[in-house]
């Protein structure tokens, strides 16, 4: 397992997992043979699984191969323990931890040429954070899941989730705000991922007009998204949104504060032009040589509602 990480967390050379620091020396092993680097620029020792989500579970890899494998299938939690072999909690840490990962990822992806452009609403679930949490308190008054927001339109119980989708099957989305898509939510989503020279694709919404002036992008609006000019269409964000919806509800429920992941996840699964095995493999390495700073146990300590700004 140390030497999986190892080789695939220092392919591109040796960098400290606490700071980044390229200037690392061997430091000796540890008493299980486990090698021991030194960083010289923040003087402290590592080892290769250091703040990644391996450090201290000592699951061998193919316990990894196979909750990977039951991720791509969809499997619930439950389910996924069993075949696992791992407890429910840890089961369940490990899907956010590596959905984590996932996202960091994306906030590194780039959209060019044709880039779909729509917004799509969730209403805000706090699904688990009052049952565990000695510092929450609901913020309004439960509903059943699945019952719609007593407010109809764009109330404030939505989260608003603008997604972007090129041609080529690059795409983003995250929780921008609640209620209506603002410019300051689109200019701050999606800066540095839409690239010079992409044309916007959009509905008729004012906020779109303002983001596409602010960073110099070609914008071509369409009446109500349904239209269609030139080579210009939003079949693709519709679709995209449809098959998020269809994701989203597999999962009987997702609490607000986790919807970042899962929409990383959609990501991933749906939009993805990699085979199966292909995506598996991303997602074995995407997990394991993840520098995380959080520990398992934090996972649950998100914000209810995780939005811009
Ligand atoms: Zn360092």
């Amino acid at each position: 397992m140390d030497e999986f990480v190892a080789e695939e967390r220092f392919a591109n050379g040796q960098m400290c997992p606490r700071c980044g620091g390229v200037h690392i020396v061997c430091n000796g092993h540890r008493k299980d043979g486990t090698q021991r680097y030194m960083c010289k620029d923040c003087k402290r020792s590592f080892i290769a699984t250091t703040n990644s989500i391996v450090a201290g579970t000592k699951k061998d890899l193919r316990v990894w191969e196979k909750y990977i494998s039951c991720m791509m299938a969809g499997m619930p939690i439950r389910q996924t323990a069993e075949t696992c072999g791992i407890h429910r909690n840890t089961a369940f840490y490990w899907r956010h931890k590596i959905l984590d990962a996932l996202q960091d990822r994306f906030g590194k992806v780039e959209l060019d040429g044709i880039v779909e452009v729509d917004e799509t609403f969730f209403t805000v679930s706090y699904k688990g954070d009052h049952k565990r949490s000695k510092v929450f308190s609901m913020p309004r008054e439960v509903h059943k899941r699945g019952k719609a927001a007593r407010l109809h339109g764009l109330s404030r119980e939505k989260v608003c989730v603008p997604c972007a989708i090129s041609r080529n099957g690059s795409s983003f989305a995250r929780v921008a705000n609640l209620g209506r898509i603002s410019t300051n939510s689109l200019d701050e989503m999606f800066r540095g991922k839409i690239t010079d020279g992409a044309t916007l694709v959009t509905d008729k919404a004012s906020a779109y007009i303002r983001f596409a002036e602010n960073n110099g992008l070609k914008l071509v609006q369409l009446k109500s998204g349904v239209g269609n000019r030139g080579v210009y269409n939003v079949q693709r964000i519709n679709s995209y949104h449809s098959k998020l919806k269809r994701f989203i509800r597999g999962f009987n429920g997702v609490s607000t504060k986790y919807l970042n992941n899962y929409l990383a996840w959609n990501n991933f699964v749906n939009c993805g032009k990699e085979t199966v095995v292909e995506k598996q493999n991303i997602l074995l390495r995407c997990a394991l040589t993840a520098v995380m700073k959080l520990k398992c146990t934090e996972v649950s300590s998100r914000p209810p509602i995780p939005m811009l700004g």
